[in-house]
């Protein structure tokens, strides 16, 4: 495919490693492309990263057609670069656009923008302990009207930020409020699309548990907020009584690439692993009867975050005694490995960078 070069003529100074944080920083350049109905995918093109205008009736800005996807470059000991299964993430991407009626983009053409554009920027790949370069691809719909339609015009860009370390302090179990009000996602709707509004419909359950000194919340379904479904926005599993247990993908959960790596791994090395429903009861009793292990979020940002305290209607629960759990520590330090080339990937996840 045909994708123009704009070069950017005043590079910024690359920051240091350890002030990265967590999306602060922007490369050099942007991907945007541009979608008509009836005429499909169109002025592809890597620019210098920029503002970008919007019309003011813009279908995102007012009725959040919006999807995103997230995922990681690696850089290697060897100097060289590599990502970790894009294509999932391209194919997530398009049925979250089905989902929410935006186009999609064909396989090969998205994994050739994103190896050019990625390609394009690699030397912003940090190399320091736990840095990575986050990529960022996103569409929304951007018909310059108000009528509500099916979306005729729609853009795709790519974002690239230089992330530092999740852990830069050390691997610390958060602590996690249940929510019991606000729900997340609901059968039928947009919970297992990647989509903005989706965050947008959890920031007032995150803000309460963060002035209440938790670091995330997790989700009850949406219908009896009865059952787990997620962690923030990571998913979420839990060791109970030597079975490892993950909700089912239901329709209001996120389908993770963390997690359907982790499942992968603990049943190609024999564990027992579930997918099926589980109850903020049957969750609460293992609490209480010592028979919960382990619990841990796992998501593209931090890879795995162990799980030390779960807190229910003023209750609080201390998990794994406040520590990092065995299993926890094996899927991380095997999922890591794998991406940033220590170890070896012996299930062909990792997508090198020419
Ligand atoms: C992105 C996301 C996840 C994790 O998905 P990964 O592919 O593992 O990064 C989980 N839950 C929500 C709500 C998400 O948006």
């Amino acid at each position: 495919m045909d994708i123009k070069i704009v070069r950017n003529e005043n590079p910024k100074v690359k920051p240091e490693a350890s002030t990265l944080g967590f999306g602060k920083y922007f490369t050099d350049h942007m991907f945007i492309m541009d979608y008509t109905a009836g005429e499909g995918w169109h002025d592809a093109r890597i620019v210098p990263f920029g503002k970008y205008e919007i019309h003011p009736a813009s279908t995102a800005l007012h009725y959040g057609s919006e999807i995103f996807e997230g995922l990681k470059a690696y850089r290697k000991a060897d100097g060289s670069v590599q990502l970790f299964r894009p294509m999932e993430n391209i194919r997530r991407m398009n049925r979250s656009a089905e989902r929410l009626c935006l186009p999609t983009i064909p396989e090969d053409m998205a994994l050739e923008i994103l190896e050019t554009f990625v390609g394009f920027e690699k030397d912003w790949t940090p190399s320091a302990e736990g840095t990575s370069l986050y990529i960022r691809p996103f569409m929304f719909g951007n018909d310059e009207t108000l009528g509500v339609h099916a979306v005729h015009h729609a853009t795709f860009m790519i974002i690239l930020s230089p992330v530092g370390s999740y852990y830069a302090e050390g691997i610390n179990p958060v602590k996690i409020m249940i929510e019991d009000t606000d729900v997340r996602a609901v059968r039928g709707g947009t919970g297992e699309a990647k989509c903005g509004g989706n965050y947008a419909a959890s920031n007032r359950a995150g803000e309460k548990a963060a002035q209440q000194g938790y670091s995330q919340v997790l989700w009850l379904d949406g219908v009896e907020r009865k059952y787990i479904e997620e962690v923030g926005a990571m998913n979420v599993m839990f060791k109970i009584a030597g079975e490892i247990v993950t909700p089912a993908l239901v329709g209001s959960i996120l389908p993770g690439i963390t997690r359907k790596s982790c499942l992968e791994l603990l049943r190609k090395e024999g564990y027992k692993v579930s997918e099926r429903l589980l109850s903020i009861d049957e969750l609460q009793a293992a609490m209480q009867n010592g028979t919960l292990e382990e619990a841990w979020g796992c998501g593209t940002a931090a890879v795995i975050s162990p799980i030390g305290e779960l807190a229910y209607k003023g209750k609080k629960y201390t998990v794994c005694g406040g520590k990092i759990g065995e299993i926890t520590q094996h899927l991380y330090d095997t999922i890591t490995g794998i991406q940033w080339g220590k170890r070896e990937d012996t299930f062909g996840w990792t997508y090198p960078l020419k």
